[in-house]
This record gives C-alpha cells, structure tokens and sequence, in this order.
C-alpha cells in the first residue's frame, strides 16, 4: 500500500517508510492512496470470526506485503489481548468500553500495534534506532511508555508537565525504565508539544537519530482503531437497528478510525462528536467556519486540543465538501459543569460509572437521539474512570475499585528528568 501526503507536496511512501516517518516532509499527514471496501460475505458472517481474524482484514490492505501475514496476526494477537466490551446503559443506548488495556486508555491499541510494527520493521537492525517522542498531558503517554516497553531498537522519551497530571498518569509514566524516559518539564503541556515541534523540525537530528512521533498522526497509531468500531458492530448487529457511533474526540483519530472502517463498508449510520470547551468541529458544523484556537483547559483533558490534526483526513474521507460531512457528522459540545452532571445523573440512574470523556460521548448521543428513533447508539468509553479520579464527583470516586493494571504501578519508584527548555531536551537526545 502506498500512503501520499495530505498537503500533496512529498513523495508516497510505503507502509514502513510512513509509519518510521510519522509525518511526511512536507509536513502533511499521510493517507492511504487506495481503499478498497470489504466484500459484503465479511459483514453478513462477521459474528462468527475472532477479533483478531476481523482486525486482520480490516488492515491488512493498508499494511499490504510489508509484513507477512503470519507475522501481523501474530503482532494483532498480542495487541488484542484482553476485552472490548458492550454494556448496555439505558435502552438503544451502549457503552462500548475501550480501556481494558494495560494503562487502561483506548490508545493502548494503537500504541501497542505502532510499537510492534516498528519492532518488526527493526527485526534486522539494519536501520538506525528509533526515537519516539512524545508529549503528553496525561493519558497518552502512559499508553505509548507501556506499548513500547522492551521493544528492541526503540526508545521512547516522554514529555510531561510537572504537577499536571494525576498521581496515576505520573506513575505510569515514570516507573517503567528500560527504553522509556519520562522527561519532566517545567511548563505546560503547550509547552511539551512545543518542544517537541521543535526536534521534529531541528535538522541537527539527521544521520544520528531518527526522530518519529507516536500520536495518532502516525498511521499505524491511527488504524487500529477501526477494530473498535467492528467489534461493536459484530455485538450489536441482532439487534437490526441502524447503528451511531458518538466519539469524545480532541485530535479526531478515533472517529475517524470509526468512518476509514465505514469506507470499508461496516454499516454505519451516522457519526456523532462530542467534546469539551475546544469546540472546533461542532462550531465547524454549524457555521461553516474552521477556527482553530488555542487550547482550554478542562475536567476532560485528553481532548482539550484547540488544532485536531486528524480533521484533514476527516475532510479527504468526504470529498473536502462540509454538506457531505454533515450527513455524516453531527457535533454537540459541553462545559465542564454539564459533564460532571452527566457523570452523576448516570450513576444515580444508570448504575454506570463513566469518566468525564465517555459522559460527554453519552451527553452527545443523547442530544443526536433526540432527531431520530429506531437506532442503537453506542458512545466510546476511552477511559477507565480511575485515571481522572481528581474530577471525579468524590462519591463515585470513592466507589471505584482500584483496578490490578493500575495497583501495580502505584507501589513503583518514579523516575524522571527535569527539564525546563529545548536546549535541554536537545542535548538529551544528542547524548
Ligand atoms: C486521546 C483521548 C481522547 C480523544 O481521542 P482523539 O482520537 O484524539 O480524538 C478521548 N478520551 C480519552 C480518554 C483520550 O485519552
């Protein structure tokens, strides 16, 4: 499979070459050049394969013969060890529940996937080691250091800000050692992904680290997560109702993982976005106009992101035309108040503990319910509640088991380095 750059200015690459770059020269995300749909005998019989059957066939056209086949189930299988489960919340109304990983974040797929390719294209050591950098402002992060870990010719260097993730998110960052380092920066977390910027654009790198980057600009942290989307289908397809999908999005990879496999042909209805305060697409879909802006920061920070860089690939998969995207697309965004309400109200009602990023997929959905009936609605639960414990409304909080993924880091020692300016992150990574 050939991938070309969304800004149209740089060669097309293969699969390897697209995923050790991340990004392309001309600084364009890259998109695959040909998608061919699934035949309809894989929808009509899906309830009788495996996960990691259906994961195959979903990306084995965008790996092409860059990885044997033996060798990508192998690398899915691992990937793709525990479970995605559908709970019911309310009637036509599931949660589809994305953090049984290891650090317990829906990235957990596509950083284990992205790590393993990586690994199986580094297999011969015939190429230069690779440096992940990453800045996170909590959960990322954490799903990267994790996917990574003891991964040959891999190192990954983490930036976070000091003081500004949870105790949780810090542990997970910062007590695995090997061939993660989390570096601890003085700062923000504009100020980490500033800094990191600024490495991918230094040239002083060439010929003595190959840099790349594992947010889900990178295609093989990105297409994974369609496996979601048809694993949720395989659940829900008895119930013979017109399926929609509401995603808390920030960069907008996830949703739109969900719409590559609806190109695909998995029978998707309509696509729903929630998010917080960073209200770009939702205002995007009413008005007609792209405003990006910074970022604000809210209880659910892993979407607080004021320039989603997946947007563009959202835009390729409907012609660049906005009415096509609105058939498709439907975008409601909430205050910090009115997701804490969602977080209650669905305890108190429902019985389900949500984290602030699934209640504002359920809040999402519920609005888009209210045009139309005769559908099965599923909203994306990317985070397991504990990882945002701080926001969390104390009496739930308190209700919450500690999970085992997580007692496990808890006792570890952290381990970081403090850093305050690119030139320090620089002469890090030049060592
Ligand atoms: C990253 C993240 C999101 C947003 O996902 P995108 O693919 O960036 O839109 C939502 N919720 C949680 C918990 C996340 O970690």
């Amino acid at each position: 499979m050939k991938y070309f750059s969304l800004n149209h200015n740089a060669p097309e690459v293969s699969f390897k070459e697209a995923v050790i770059k991340g990004l392309a020269p001309d600084r364009g995300l890259y998109f695959p050049k040909e998608i061919k749909a699934l035949p309809d005998t894989f929808f009509q019989t899906i309830e009788n394969l495996d996960n990691i059957t259906i994961a195959y066939e979903a990306i084995k056209q965008f790996v092409g013969d860059e990885i044997p086949k033996a060798n990508l189930k192998a690398i899915l299988t691992d990937v793709l060890s525990f479970d995605f489960p559908i709970v019911t919340v309310e009637e036509n109304i599931a949660a589809l529940e994305l953090y049984h990983g290891p650090t317990m974040a829906f990235k957990d797929v596509g950083a284990r996937f992205m790590a393993r390719c990586l690994g199986y294209f580094n297999k011969d050591k015939t190429d230069q080691d690779v440096t992940v950098l990453v800045a996170t402002s909590g959960d990322t992060g954490g799903a990267v250091a994790n996917g990574f870990l003891g991964v040959d010719g891999v190192d990954v260097t983490i930036l976070y800000p000091s003081g500004k993730v949870s105790d949780i998110q810090e542990k997970q960052l910062t007590t695995l050692g090997q061939n993660i380092t989390a570096l601890e920066v003085d700062g923000t977390f504009d100020d980490c992904q500033t800094m990191v910027k600024e490495a991918f654009l230094d040239e002083d790198y060439h010929g003595k680290r190959q840099l790349t980057s594992a947010n889900s600009i990178n295609i093989a942290r990105w297409l994974p997560q369609m496996f979601y989307f048809f694993f949720a289908y395989k659940a829900l397809k008895s119930s013979n109702k017109k399926l929609v999908f509401s995603v808390p999005s920030g960069n907008y990879g996830n949703i739109c993982a969900g719409m590559m496999a609806q190109k695909l042909g998995l029978p998707v209805h309509h696509f729903v976005t929630g998010t917080n305060a960073n209200n770009i697409i939702p205002e995007y879909l009413n008005t007609g106009l792209y405003s990006t802006k910074p970022s604000v920061q809210t209880i659910s920070n892993a979407m607080d992101v004021g320039a989603p860089s997946n947007f563009i690939r959202i835009q390729e998969l409907h012609n660049n035309d906005i009415e096509t995207l609105r058939l498709n697309l439907s975008g409601y965004s909430y205050t910090d108040t009115e997701t804490t309400n969602a977080v209650e109200s669905l305890f108190a009602n429902n019985d389900y503990i949500a984290d602030p990023h699934g209640a504002i997929g359920y809040l999402a959905l519920k609005a888009y319910l209210k045009k139309e009936n005769q559908i099965q609605g599923v909203f994306l639960e990317t985070a397991h509640p504990i990882k945002f414990l701080p926001v969390m409304p104390k009496h739930i909080a308190k209700k919450i088991e500690i999970p085992v993924q997580i007692e496990q880091v808890l006792d570890k020692q952290k381990e970081s380095i403090k850093i305050s300016n690119y030139k320090q992150l620089k002469s890090y990574l030049l060592a």
